[in-house]
């Protein structure tokens, strides 16, 4: 049960508590004493922590509404240098003899801004970039200048692709071509013997090893990516016959995204350390042992193996991987490889926060019409009367079961026609009238029986989003991918309502009911009263990693505004690259209308309409007014 806290004692520290934020925040992020979320930013001389509330009426104030796209370069810095630091500072401890070389995979975060801040943030430590398709790969291209980047091409490519690569490794680039199917081998060598370019490539191989999490089937016999233990032979042999081992220095694998459990990632690099011997073994040139991306984010703070969260450090990742390789390639005297990892998630997870207005609530305990539930005026409700006048502490269950059993009847005679719609709807209040009772009540309880303890998930009130779940963070509803959630203002008030999300799309799945909890998973989140003057602010944090790019158009709803924040030389904040959201015209444009015909249409309509002397051509004016004007405005709310 909830901690019983008076409204007057409520402070800043109790919200920091109810919300998690020193636990998925690291450190990042707090809550001022005036109640509002705060974020550490910092550039090349100093450190600030700003309000987002105070960033958030700066948006507002140059025109922009909500929901907007916060995005924070220095998060990208901070993630890169952690990573990079993380790693050199364990190759150090272990004296480990090969180097680490990350490579940013472009799929998680394709934004340009996201790359160009990548590629810049990362020059000091060479990191590079994995690029999964031809248009990745050209992106590559273009913004890796730094000849020691690595640019690993995986995925599947036609002689295009691999062209675009051979091309790039002439111009003096570090590429590598990754094989992930049988016959790529044979077009990878064929295109670089026309182009006259010795290609570097790397192998990636299906291990065995299988992990927890949502991504489970990238790994393992099943996973559908890679090659298994007899194609690689086949590849070794040809690339014998053809004397060309000395182009293979590469061992790739990719376990699956955000692998919560330390165990399989051990598991894993201990599996492919035994193929990289075995490589060795064979006479290739090797050198590089990419272990893929799958680092994965703490996103509830609660530090264990739970899908939303992991039970090890980025420290404790670097060492269990130095320490595994450095085990099992010691023991056959094999040079130490550099380690490459496809981190994507770990890195740009923090770069973006949604922040998005309430519209409205709806609150299905609200019993306006009825306040007093102790008579009616329907004989048909005077079981649920008596109910309600005999509820007490001793036996909140029993008055629940009754409560329960005779709205049901009286549902049942609705449905048969014996009772009408207003006998039912007094019923429905009187019900809700009594868990009001019976939930107020349990708070005094010692031990709450469990489905009394539930009433706080039936009670829950609908706060309506302005924001698509499917364009803003599709994972949540695909994936059941929790975020962690909160107002970030009047966090010096006590939030009374426990309340789930629904957002602006009439789809029943868009909603978010399913909150970040440190010892399992929340079924609702405690919200504040709205106030009638004022906007209740809601940020969803740690949105950077795939949501932007997998976001759909759902009901039409296109993308958000974005404003790019960071710290000016003085340490103020600075709002850069403000990016205007999708218009209607856009996102009708992106599904194949033409503006331009359907405006012509409804002018169509409208002449019509004045014709037939239902509207005059003054009212005609009017509406195509509003009709373009609509054209051009943002698909969310507009206040
Ligand atoms: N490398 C490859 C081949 C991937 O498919 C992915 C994404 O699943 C990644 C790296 C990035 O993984 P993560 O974001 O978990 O680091």
């Amino acid at each position: 049960m909830e901690r019983s806290k008076g409204i007057k004692n409520w402070t800043h520290a109790d919200a920091k508590e109810l919300y998690g934020v020193d636990y998925w925040g690291k450190g990042i992020f707090d809550i001022s004493d005036k109640g509002e979320l705060l974020i550490k930013l910092s550039n090349s001389d100093r450190e600030n922590w700003i309000s987002l509330y105070e960033i958030a009426r700066g948006i507002k104030e140059r025109g922009f509404s909500f929901p907007v796209l916060l995005r924070f370069s220095d998060m990208l810095r901070w993630r890169i240098e952690y990573i990079n630091h993380a790693f050199q500072k364990k190759i150090n401890e272990y004296k480990y003899k090969g180097g680490f070389r990350g490579v940013y995979p472009i799929k998680v975060n394709q934004q340009e801004q996201v790359i160009e801040e990548i590629t810049h943030f990362g020059r000091p430590f060479h990191h590079g970039l994995e690029a999964g398709s031809k248009a990745e790969l050209m992106i590559a291209l273009a913004y890796i200048k730094d000849p020691k980047a690595m640019i690993i091409c995986n995925g599947y490519k036609d002689s295009e692709f691999i062209d675009l690569a051979l091309y790039g490794l002439k111009m003096g680039l570090n590429i590598f071509l990754v094989v992930e199917r049988p016959g790529e081998l044979s077009m990878i060598l064929k295109r670089s013997r026309i182009l006259k370019v010795e290609p570097q490539i790397g192998i990636r191989v299906k291990l065995s090893a299988t992990v927890g999490g949502k991504w489970a089937e990238s790994a393992g016999d099943h996973s559908v990516f890679g090659l298994t233990a007899s194609q690689i032979v086949a590849i070794i042999d040809q690339l014998k016959q053809e004397e060309m081992l000395h182009i293979l220095k590469l061992l790739h694998y990719h376990l699956g995204s955000q692998i919560p459990d330390i165990k399989d990632i051990r598991n894993a690099v201990s599996e492919a350390s035994h193929y990289y011997i075995e490589l060795v073994g064979e006479g290739a040139a090797m050198g590089y042992l990419d272990i893929g991306g799958g680092l994965a984010v703490d996103y509830d703070g609660s530090k264990t193996n739970f899908v939303s969260s992991r039970n090890y450090s980025v420290d404790e990742y670097c060492a269990d991987i130095i320490e595994v390789i450095m085990e099992t390639l010691d023991e056959k005297e094999i040079p130490h490889p550099i380690i490459v990892a496809e981190a994507g998630r770990a890195i740009v997870a923090y770069y973006s926060v949604l922040l998005f207005n309430i519209l409205d609530v709806n609150r299905l305990t609200q019993v306006e019409k009825k306040q007093n539930p102790q008579t009616s005026d329907f004989a048909v409700c005077k079981n649920l009367v008596e109910v309600y006048n005999s509820i007490s502490v001793k036996k909140l269950q029993e008055n629940y079961h009754d409560a329960i059993h005779y709205r049901d009847e009286i549902r049942s005679l609705f449905l048969i026609g014996e009772v009408g719609i207003r006998e039912r709807s007094e019923a429905d209040q009187l019900f809700w009238k009594i868990i009001e009772k019976i939930y107020k009540l349990s708070k005094s309880l010692k031990y709450v029986p469990e489905e009394i303890q539930d009433l706080n998930r039936i009670m829950t009130d609908i706060y309506y989003g302005n924001f698509s779940l499917f364009q803003s963070m599709p994972d949540s509803w695909a994936i059941d991918q929790l975020f962690p959630i909160m107002p970030i203002h009047r966090l010096t008030e006590r939030p009374l309502n426990p309340a789930i999300v629904a957002d602006t799309t009439c789809d029943c799945d868009g909603k978010i009911d399913k909150f970040i909890d440190l010892y399992d998973i929340k079924r609702f989140l405690l919200l504040h009263k709205l106030k009638a003057d004022q906007d209740y602010l809601v940020g969803v944090f740690l949105v950077g990693a795939y949501q932007e790019t997998l976001g759909d158009l759902h009901n039409l709803f296109g993308d958000t505004h974005a404003v790019n924040i960071s710290l000016d030389e003085n340490g103020e904040v600075e709002y850069k690259k403000e990016l205007i959201g999708d218009s209607v015209s856009d996102v009708l444009s992106y599904v194949e209308y033409t503006p331009k015909l359907i405006l012509e249409n409804i002018k169509q309509t409208a002449e019509r309409a004045v014709k037939q002397k239902r509207i005059t051509a003054l009212e005609r004016k009017t509406i195509m007014d509003a009709y373009e004007e609509g054209l051009a405005g943002y698909t969310y709310f507009e206040s």
